[in-house]
């Protein structure tokens, strides 16, 4: 290149979790196919490590598992093909795993920080493969604050005071930690106060400081969810603790004598059910017959929806045609299955009558099918089996439990596809797809999105639908029995008591279920709210850059706490009701303006949402940037110098 050297264009991607690097991968894809006029800088930019930033970082312990099987997990926005591995061609997840051990199957389970792994080889592999006309550059940095230039650029400052300028800002800045609530904030000061105690927040488990916590303390923990099972592991195989099978294939726990006594408890009293043993291929896509993008469109064009009525049936109806259909497939051979399926859709097929019950349709077809003797899946019923039932103590408690989780090990043996209990789950997760398209960007009431849809579907599906894998469960069952983990029971309460000088945790269902607990761990990864922020986000929201995303109707407005952007490629609205076009805001801190934005992978196959949302902030960031003649990158790039290396 000769003359004045044109001025690089630059795009900052604040957070290089998955989301950030899944921007990165698409940019990088892009660049490739469509010569620039001007150098390209791309500036991946974390806090924690580089490429698999903070929830995957490498320097986490083994046994803290991924809960998504490696085969459905992928970092490329495409397959391997005959060409080196680069943006937009590399494997899975499994697929990089097999190659250097065998371990690496596809149903399995990869612990988090081999994924963290993974995650900078995509990065690597995505450097090693821009074209001559784009640099990446890894900033190991917090950014405090980002300023809008008068020029249109934007100015970066990051932790030490340094100061970046570039033309695109990308928000990737995921899991949130929030200030604490009132209530929150009142155990953590009890605890300040007292020596003895502890109070830990909701956090992930690789970031909560366990380690201090001392072998036979008595730990009360809140929730019953992934992150329980994450302290759970921590507390015991990681303090040297083993499970080993007996004779009879039943898993026990030898202790290692550091551990502290646990108790654990929620709001149902039932930890989080494992998931059914992986029967689908990683490029498994399930079509909806009944609960279709297209009803649902339909549904929204007459205005917002109510979830209960207008979403719910239809989503419920998807439910039980996989649950029937397997139970049909079981007792009557798949031929006869597929026809359930084919007339169900049939006979719903078309606008219909709104008020018509879909679930009563399939139910109708299958008894005339032989199978008439089933009732539809209640979810309620099913996630809280515990509701209303009161027990004579502990011991009652816990035997109950035990029944319960076994029956569900055994059920989730049968198989995602093919028992009809995990199946059916399944097809919740299978058809997140669709529920977004129903209730994103304001389309249920703010009454249904607050109270039926975040206050019951979610927390309800969730407790039956995102489970650990089976093994896990199998464990929680050996710690019971080893005397290491009690259950407390349902409608868990806790708090501080200043007479005992101590922390309980209690169920009102079991009687004699008080105990007093020194430390109170939060097993509950706090949701985002921008209201609650603290750091970058909290200080565009003060300057008006980031808004509440605030559901709005005529029967009262819902805050949501999420951050409000455009659609597709997702500019954060400003307070002036201006989109910010400069800038993008993707995942967690967009959550309740679109919903499940907790995902940490692209699924190999068919683009999902989670590749095709990069790619449109990709295509849009590059678009400031002249394309068609060939830039080469002039030497030494004038850059602020790298704060450090990137993890
Ligand atoms: C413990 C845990 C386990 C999970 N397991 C799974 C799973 O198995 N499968 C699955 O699909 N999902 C899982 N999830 C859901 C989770 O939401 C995603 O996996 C994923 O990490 C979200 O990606 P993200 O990029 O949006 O956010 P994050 O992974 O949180 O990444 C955001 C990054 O931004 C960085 N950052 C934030 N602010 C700044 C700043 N100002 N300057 C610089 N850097 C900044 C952070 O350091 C962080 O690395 C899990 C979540 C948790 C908490």
């Amino acid at each position: 290149m000769t003359g004045a050297e044109p001025r690089p264009y630059r795009i900052a991607v604040i957070g290089t979790g998955p989301r950030g690097l899944a921007v990165v991968e698409r940019l990088a894809a892009r660049l490739a196919e469509a010569p620039t006029a001007v150098p390209v800088e791309l500036y991946a930019m974390d806090a924690v490590q580089v490429g698999p930033g903070r929830i995957w970082r490498t320097s986490q312990p083994r046994w803290l598992l991924m809960n998504t099987p490696a085969g459905e997990v992928t970092m490329f926005s495409g397959p391997p093909d005959d060409g080196p591995t680069r943006a937009g061609a590399g494997p899975s997840l499994a697929q990089w795993w097999q190659a250097f051990d065998p371990a690496g199957h596809p149903h399995a389970y990869a612990p988090r920080a081999l994924y963290g792994q993974y995650m900078r080889y995509v990065l690597n592999r995505v450097d090693g493969g821009l074209p001559g006309w784009a640099r990446l550059h890894r900033f190991y940095a917090q950014v405090a604050d980002v300023h809008e230039n008068p020029d249109g650029r934007y100015r970066l400052t990051l932790h030490d005071g340094r100061q970046l300028v570039v033309d695109r800002v990308v928000l990737t800045t995921g899991h949130a930690r929030p200030t604490l609530d009132p209530p929150q904030r009142a155990l953590a000061e009890f605890a300040a106060t007292r020596p003895h105690l502890r109070y830990l927040r909701g956090d992930s488990a690789a970031d909560l400081p366990l380690a201090r916590i001392p072998a036979r303390a008595r730990v009360g923990v809140l929730g019953l969810g992934l992150s329980f099972y994450d302290v759970l592991i921590a507390l015991t195989v990681g303090r040297g603790g083993t499970f080993t099978e007996d004779a009879g294939g039943a898993l026990h726990y030898r202790a290692s004598g550091r551990e502290p006594h646990v108790l654990a408890g929620s709001r149902s009293g039932i930890p989080i059910l494992a998931r059914g043993r992986n029967q689908k291929p990683g490029e498994h896509a399930y079509r909806p017959r009944l609960f279709t993008h297209e009803r649902m469109l339909a549904a929204r064009a007459r205005g917002p929806l109510d979830f209960g009525t207008d979403v719910l049936p239809w989503l419920l109806a998807e439910v039980d045609l996989v649950y029937l259909a397997a139970v049909i497939r079981r007792r009557f051979g798949a031929d006869v299955a597929d026809r359930f399926v084919a007339e169900a859709e049939a006979a719903t097929a078309g606008p219909g009558d709104r008020d018509a019950d879909p679930r009563a349709v399939l139910h109708r077809i299958a008894g005339r099918l032989g199978v008439g003797d089933l009732p539809p899946v209640d979810l309620y019923a099913w996630s809280r089996r515990f509701a209303g039932r009161d027990f004579s103590g502990p011991d009652e408690f816990h035997r109950e439990l035990a029944a319960l989780l076994r029956h569900d090990l055994d059920l989730a043996e049968e198989g995602n596809v093919d028992g009809p209990f995990k199946a059916c789950l399944d097809a919740i997760r299978d058809v997140r797809g669709v529920i977004r398209t129903a209730v994103d960007y304001r389309g249920l009431t703010p009454a249904s999105h607050r109270d039926e849809f975040l206050g019951w579907f979610v927390p309800v599906s969730a407790s039956l639908t995102t489970g650990p894998p089976r093994e896990r469960q199998r464990q929680l069952l050996a710690l019971v029995e080893a005397g290491v983990l009690g259950v407390v029971g349902p409608e868990l309460r806790w708090g501080a008591d200043p007479e005992t000088d101590a922390f309980y945790v209690e169920s009102p269902r079991v009687a004699g279920s008080r105990s007093t607990v020194d430390v109170l761990i939060d097993a509950r990864i706090p949701g985002p709210d921008l209201r609650r922020e603290t750091g970058l986000l909290a200080l565009l929201r003060d300057r008006g850059l980031l808004t509440n995303h605030v559901n709005a109707g005529p029967d009262g407005d819902f805050v949501t706490g999420g951050v409000s952007v455009t659609r597709s490629p997702f500019h954060p609205v400003r307070a002036d009701g201006r989109p910010e076009q400069g800038m993008y805001v993707l995942g967690i801190p967009t959550e309740h303006t679109r919903w499940f934005t907790q995902v940490g992978s692209g699924r190999p196959g068919t683009w999902g949402d989670f590749i095709a949302d990069a790619d449109a902030i990709a295509g849009d960031a590059l678009r400031g940037a002249p394309l068609d003649e060939i830039a080469e990158l002039a030497e030494p790039v004038t850059v602020a110098e790298p704060v450090g290396s990137g993890g």
